[in-house]
């Protein structure tokens, strides 16, 4: 090993970005963080407007000890950071048809809840849930928490048992396909498609094996921090601030710096900065196209079909409704028509299916008294020149329209303050592809092993970590790319 790589610079503070400097700093490196942004977090930020606070990206919190385990190699005392809750009720669901089924954290009540709201069988939804930890068991290994592009991950006895059973994992059906088939009553079909969005994928295209991700809200849960989600990054950087690692905000890397096929450092605002390794979690195509302009480009890995975007109305509202939880969805009629106009039309759907998160319900300092912080966020196609400004203004109207109909309420004089973050701003403020919220999409059954290694095999001591990079995005994934850059790195 050679004592001269002991230096580390990681480009971009998102999620990602931070975990793998805690990593490496723990490792021996002295580590600096270059962020672009003039704070840390990335996606994982926070809004603040007439007195309410919103989450401005991640609402949903799920495996909790990935943000743990980083505490622990630390040596340092998690509660001390970071405090998080198992919410009992994990979303409530509306339909138009005025079904509504919570969908509480216990699994026999939720079965229960199913059977009472639809035709369902409680066992069929049970049985579902099994199955979907058996198939996390078989493949999370081998496609979540290592590299699937060293051989060493091939050989272990884990990853022989999730190879081998490739064949019952649904790899050949589409996730609708086999929840059809599982389940009688189209409702908990549409219930069950929704998981595909969870990595920005659609249910119509995506394989079955995708139907493990119940599996982490169902059987596992979801959870919720104290502070909100922005209190992730936020006690990570704190972290790793008392660690050792170096921050410098407002400082965009413009170029990776490359010498005989080794990293020599990075520049910055024009000036040359010398490290023995580096990390980017600067979104891979970004990464490619800006930073590493004279290098040759993995066409094939960077074109891949990227995952779908947002639009999010934070609203301050003057109302608080007993009908909804922290998590809400509100189904749109057709939920097939909505995933082709996202993937296949690239516009907004007009009766999109709505999530509403509501922070204040569980932390009351997020909204004024007697008010509620919603975030309305509906699932839209990446960012191809689409004119946004139409959509947003149609989307807008058509939201607050389904909103007041199924809430039997006007919604829109209830709108205290409006922020709005959309696929432009989603990729200028982060410098994500078109916007994507996850990287790729996984819409074909290839996908996990067309997303970019967390290592260079072209150029010595570069790697990689973030959500357009393996195992893909999401904060838990995001973590455990960080988790496998980690591991890749010789300790300093
Ligand atoms: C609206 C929305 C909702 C979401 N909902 C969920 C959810 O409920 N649950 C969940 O798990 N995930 C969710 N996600 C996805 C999740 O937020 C991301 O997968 C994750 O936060 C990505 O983290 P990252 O580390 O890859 O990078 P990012 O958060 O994208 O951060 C990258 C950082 O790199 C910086 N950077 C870029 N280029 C440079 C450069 N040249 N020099 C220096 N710095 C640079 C950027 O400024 C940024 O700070 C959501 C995302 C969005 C936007």
């Amino acid at each position: 090993m050679e004592n001269n790589t002991s230096t580390c610079a990681v480009i971009g503070a998102g999620i990602a970005g931070i975990a793998a400097a805690i990593r490496l700093a723990n490792k021996g490196y002295k580590v600096t963080v270059f962020e672009a942004n003039n704070y840390t977090g990335g996606k994982l930020t926070q809004i603040e407007k007439s007195g309410f606070r919103f989450d401005a990206g991640p609402s949903l919190f799920t495996m909790p000890h990935f943000v743990e385990e980083l505490f622990q190699l630390s040596g340092k005392d998690t509660k001390q950071y970071f405090q998080y809750e198992k919410l009992d009720t994990v979303c409530h669901y509306f339909y138009e048809d005025g079904t509504v089924i919570r969908a509480y954290a216990d699994k026999e009540k939720f079965a229960e809840e199913v059977a009472q709201k639809t035709t369902e069988n409680k066992e069929t939804i049970l049985h579902f849930l099994e199955k979907s930890a058996k198939k996390y068991a078989l493949t999370a290994n081998l496609f979540l928490f290592s590299s699937l592009h060293k051989m060493g991950t091939y050989l272990t006895k884990e990853t022989l048992k999730g190879v081998l059973g490739l064949p019952t994992l649904g790899v050949f059906k589409t996730m609708n396909r086999a929840n059809e088939q599982t389940f009688k009553d189209e409702r908990v079909t549409q219930l069950f498609n929704r998981f595909a969005t969870y990595n920005g994928s659609n249910p119509y295209e995506t394989p079955a094996t995708l139907n493990i991700i119940p599996h982490l809200e169902h059987n596992i849960g979801a959870f919720m921090p104290k502070g909100g989600m922005h209190s992730i990054s936020q006690s990570l950087y704190k972290l790793a601030q008392d660690i050792g690692v170096r921050f410098v905000l407002n400082s965009p890397v413009e170029e990776i710096v490359v010498e005989k096929g080794k990293v020599k450092g990075v520049k910055v605002k024009g000036e040359f900065y010398p490290f023995q390794l580096i990390v980017s979690n600067m979104d891979v195509v970004g990464t490619y196209k800006r930073l590493l302009k004279q290098q040759k480009q993995p066409k094939k890995l960077l074109n891949q079909p990227k995952s779908s975007s947002a639009l999010i109305f934070y609203w301050g509202i003057r109302k608080q409704f007993d009908q909804l939880a922290t998590h809400n969805i509100f189904f749109s009629k057709d939920y097939k028509s909505e995933f082709e106009h996202i993937f296949q039309k690239k516009t907004i759907y007009e009766d999109p299916t709505v999530y509403i998160n509501i922070t204040s319900r569980y932390c009351p300092e997020d909204a004024p008294a007697g008010c509620d912080n919603w975030f309305t966020m509906i699932n839209t196609p990446n960012n191809v020149g689409q004119n946004w400004e139409q959509l947003i203004e149609r989307a807008r109207q058509s939201i607050i329209e389904k909103l007041s109909r199924m809430l039997n309420t006007d919604v829109a004089s209830l709108i205290a303050c409006e922020e709005i973050l959309e696929p432009r701003t989603i990729e200028s403020r982060t410098s994500s592809s078109l916007g994507a919220l996850y990287g790729n999409s996984s819409n074909n059954r290839y996908a996990a092993f067309l997303r970019h290694a967390n290592f260079s095999s072209k150029i010595k001591n570069l790697y990689f970590c973030g959500g357009s990079v393996h195992p893909g995005g999401g904060i838990p994934l995001c973590l455990s790319s960080a988790k496998i850059v980690g591991d890749l790195v010789p300790t300093a």
